[in-house]
């Protein structure tokens, strides 16, 4: 009876394999264990980011919450030298990999 709203407050977990900055801003829920379901920690709004791609998680940063979008694109362009965005490669790269172990 006491349990209201309790999965609203769930604790929410970082996302496996995910190398992209912007996935600090974003996290799965704990009973989310296939991790299908993207929250944004700011406002807790569901995300949609098939396949790991960041786009749409940019996308919602840089909408609705502007000072994070800009701490985002510095960390970005200060941890990777890499061509930014590579997270949807290391997704795949990732796949490949255990594809290949098996
Ligand atoms: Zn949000």
């Amino acid at each position: 009876m006491d349990e209201e709203n309790v999965t609203d407050k769930e604790e929410l977990l970082p996302k496996r394999g995910a190398m992209s900055v912007v996935w600090k801003y974003f996290g799965c829920k704990k009973s989310d264990v296939d991790q299908t379901t993207i929250i944004c920690k700011c406002c807790r709004a569901k995300v949609v980011a098939t396949g790991g791609n960041t786009s749409n998680l940019l996308h919602h940063l840089r909408h609705k919450h502007v000072l994070e979008y800009e701490e985002c694109m510095k960390l970005r362009s200060a941890s990777s030298s890499t061509s930014a965005d590579d997270n949807e490669n290391d997704y795949r790269n990732l796949k490949w990999y255990f594809k290949r172990e098996a």
